[in-house]
């Protein structure tokens, strides 16, 4: 690609995935000079070096990734290995194939033949050829983790375990972790220290065990059942060693104890092998990394790997590189400063001789939307100076906030793709809550209906639903009907009957919210509450799980804003609002989320020079853009507030902030909220720490704290932020209309006085009968009481609107 002569300097070229340093060869082999060409000593150094195992640590941007490329081309065009003889890792597919393409434009399509690839599939390229020898067939199913929790919720429930101790999500990160330290259900089983150690470790087991009645592996057996391969069977092993001459690692900083031992097999020296005449050398080994920026602790990655690789491998070699080629000098030396802040750290002294360039950009803003509304609005001042939006990358630290950027740029009419993470509407809990709402606000729903149905799990199976179906269709009714009339369906079990009419009542009591006119996010809140949707996710300690729980507090908070902005319900008159007479309603709410979703569609790759990337920090390892914004610094935020109480997940958290930071080319911007909205409340947080540990001379703060308080501080008593004066967007919102809304609001809601209840009060249901209340979580009226009704079950029940009351 090249470069118009009027961009302006943020606009590199390279982000077509091509470095125009690279010599493009394909015909004729590239000579000795081609392939050095653009390198630097140490660089050109490590492409060369033979023999030994080659360390090549190095902070960010300073060619790790290129050497490894440039030295496979080096190995196949100079030394003659075969393609075929080459395994190179790289921790994504999208990595190894640019890697893959790279090498061929260097050497030619000869290249096709090595394998470049991630862990994860070269270890099914070995398994599809090697695991009949430990009784599996070839053509095994690989489970994804809703298989895998499926398959784990049947386990604890074939053991008779609590299944409110032993929740699938758990149990399986317990047992990843075994199967990332290469840990058997055998050896964890003699290695118990309690019960409930016992029972998880029986779970493996007999999920170990089902998983190969089903010929199945999931994704940690790939690795762990290769390396067991390599490990039981030399003449295995010995087929590898031979065939793979060269191995090289990228982000070697990443690899678990798993990955690492598979390294290991194929290439330390191996005695049991050495007792042949023929022995095979080991392979030649190169792995490239950065310990600062090592951020994948939480699924098993070990730093150790790379720091003891001198240990692990006596003879090893080490190559330092220290001129960084990507970045300004400015915003090196805000990384440099950063990462400084974790202990027990090699220093790395990385420059860059690009020159000092501009000054880093901050923002505080009022809120998240003011946030997005800051980048959008730079991104278009970029743009209008002639750079390309598609040099831009908007950076956050967990997949929830995207929604609130996505909205922004939807509005604009600003081109973005999210990547790596479904978008929000598209995710599976975002999609289930609007289900629900759907169902709510329009019963005939019934593809909304039968999703949600048993979502989450109660009861209420496949055969149930056929019966119900059947009567539907004998009669005439519709699902939600023939749901209201179970008790005549054909041949429905006892049991789903209770089920369903456990559900029916549920949902008469939401509709009753929507009869009342109920705000959106009241409803939401109280569907997510009292379907017990929450109180699974809740349980789960499965880090998807808080995922699933941070994209529904998003999703709470766009119906909070929604509720509370008079000009957002499509079909409302704002004159109206004003006078008090009419809020947004639940079906305005469902039309404006439905044409977000519609329009949500955006160019594809090929065409992506104005399109802005939208990533989470963790997505953004290894990549490069011209401009990055930084977003989300707060405390609690970014650091994650899992963090902020334990040393080792707070350094965790500043290596993920220098990698943020070295992505950066040429521009860097930071910015954070004064206010985030969560689960629709607002949050006030402080500033990030990590913004303390920035240089202030190399900050250009555009708007700083001072400048929001001179517009008096939002009260945080008050609720949400929409509803709040500020200076950007005072403009747009009225105080008074705030104040008639709140007012609307509180004259639709149903005058029903929640009982007091204690655990043991006898109560009277209008459906269920006596009961007797077991527990109570949440307060006022959030306040949810489990109730046990005797052969109707233990009910959940939303105090504020269950036709409930105290004998
Ligand atoms: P990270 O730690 O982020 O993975 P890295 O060490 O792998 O970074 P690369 O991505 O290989 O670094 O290189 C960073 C940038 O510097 C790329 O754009 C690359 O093309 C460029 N680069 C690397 N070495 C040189 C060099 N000797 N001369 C010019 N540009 C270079
Ligand atoms: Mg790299």
């Amino acid at each position: 690609m090249s470069t118009p002569s009027s961009a302006p300097q943020f606009a590199f070229p390279g982000m077509d995935g091509h470095d125009p340093d690279e010599p493009r060869t394909t015909r004729r082999g590239p000579t000795r000079e081609e392939l050095l060409e653009g390198l630097n000593e140490p660089q050109a150094a490590a492409v060369q070096h033979a023999g030994t195992p080659l360390l090549v640590v190095a902070g960010a941007g300073s060619g790790k990734t290129r050497v490894l490329t440039r030295r496979i081309a080096w190995l196949i065009s100079e030394r003659k290995a075969h393609p075929g003889s080459i395994l190179a890792i790289t921790f994504t597919n999208k990595a190894a194939g640019e890697m893959k393409e790279r090498v061929e434009e260097l050497v030619g399509k000869r290249a096709r033949i090595m394998w470049v690839s991630t862990f994860h599939s070269a270890c099914v390229r070995i398994l599809r050829k090697e695991i009949d020898k430990i009784g599996y067939k070839s053509n095994f199913s690989i489970y994804d983790s809703a298989d895998q929790k499926r398959l784990m919720g049947l386990v604890i429930k074939d053991l008779d375990l609590d299944a409110k101790k032993f929740q699938p999500g758990p149990v399986l990160h317990w047992v990843s972790n075994h199967k990332n330290e290469l840990r058997d259900p055998e050896e964890v089983a003699g290695d118990t220290h309690n019960q409930v150690e016992e029972h998880y470790a029986a779970a493996y087991t007999l999920y170990q065990r089902r998983l190969r009645e089903a010929n199945a592996l999931d994704f940690d057996d790939l690795i762990m059942m290769a390396v067991h391969l390599l490990q039981a069977f030399p003449e295995v092993r010995e087929t590898y060693r031979r065939r793979f001459r060269h191995v090289l690692v990228d982000e070697y900083q990443d690899t678990n104890h798993a990955q690492y031992a598979l390294v290991h097999q194929l290439c330390a020296d191996d005695p049991e092998l050495a007792q042949d005449a023929e022995r095979v050398e080991p392979a030649e080994l190169m792995v490239v990394g950065d310990a600062d920026q090592s951020i994948y602790a939480f699924r098993g990655a070990n730093i150790r790997n790379i720091m003891d690789f001198e240990q692990d491998f006596p003879n090893a070699t080490s190559i330092l590189l220290e001129q960084n080629y990507r970045s300004t000098q400015t915003i090196l030396t805000a990384a440099n400063s950063v990462i400084g802040h974790n202990k027990g750290r090699k220093a790395k002294r990385l420059w860059s001789d690009a020159g000092d360039g501009e000054r880093i950009v901050g923002y505080v803003a009022d809120d998240e939307r003011d946030e997005a509304r800051f980048v959008s609005e730079e991104i278009d001042t970029l743009v209008d100076g002639g750079g390309r939006a598609g040099d831009v990358a908007v950076f956050y630290r967990t997949n929830a906030q995207s929604r609130v950027f996505e909205e922004v740029f939807i509005r604009t009419g600003q081109p973005y793709k999210v990547v790596g993470g479904v978008r929000f509407y598209e995710r599976r809990e975002v999609r289930d809550a609007l289900a629900y709402l759907r169902m709510l606000s329009n019963p005939d729903d019934q593809v909304s209906l039968r999703r949600i149905l048993n979502t989450p799990k109660r009861g209420i199976g496949d055969r149930a639903v056929a019966c119900v179906g059947l009567l539907g269709e004998r009669d005439g009714l519709t699902f939600w009907e023939a749901l209201r009339r179970a008790d005549q369906a054909p041949g429905l079990a006892t049991r789903s009957l209770t089920n369903i009419r456990g559900f029916v009542a549920m949902v008469e009591e939401l509709q009753s919210m929507v009869e009342a006119d109920e705000r959106a996010d009241v409803i939401l809140e109280s569907v997510l509450a009292r379907s017990g949707y929450l109180t699974e996710l809740e349980a789960s300690d499965d880090p998807q799980d808080a995922t699933r729980l941070e994209n529904l507090a998003e999703l709470v908070a766009v119906a909070r804003e929604f509720s509370d902005d008079p000009v957002a319900g499509p079909s409302a008159d704002p004159a109206d609002v004003d006078a008090g007479l009419v809020a947004p309603g639940l079906g305005d709410f469902l039309e404006r989320v439905a044409l977000v979703a519609d329009s949500d569609q955006i160019p594809d790759d090929d065409d992506d020079q104005g399109v802005v990337t939208l990533m989470t920090l963790h997505t953004a390892k290894g990549l490069e853009f011209p401009v990055v914004f930084l977003t989300g610094l707060e405390d609690g935020v970014f650091p994650h507030s899992r963090s902020l109480g334990d040393q080792t997940e707070l350094e965790e958290e500043r290596r993920l902030a220098y990698v943020g930071v070295t992505r950066a080319r040429t521009r860097l911007y930071i910015s954070r909220a004064v206010v985030r909205s969560a689960w629709g409340a607002p949050s006030h947080n402080p500033a990030s720490r990590f913004l303390d540990e920035l240089p202030i001379d190399l900050v250009d703060w555009r708007r700083t704290e001072a400048a929001q308080t001179r517009w008096g501080r939002p009260d945080l008593a008050s609720g949400s932020p929409a509803s709040m004066g500020t200076p950007t967007a005072a403009g747009r919102r009225n105080f008074s209309t705030a104040a008639a809304r709140a007012d609307a609001a509180a004259k639709a809601k149903p005058a029903r006085e929640i009982p007091s209840l204690e655990p043991g009060d006898r109560v009277i249901h209008d459906s269920f009968g006596m009961g007797t209340v077991v527990a109570l979580e949440g307060v006022a009226d959030k306040t949810v009481a489990s109730i046990d009704f005797g052969s109707e079950g233990v009910k959940r029940l939303l105090l504020r609107y269950a036709p409930v009351e105290k004998l």
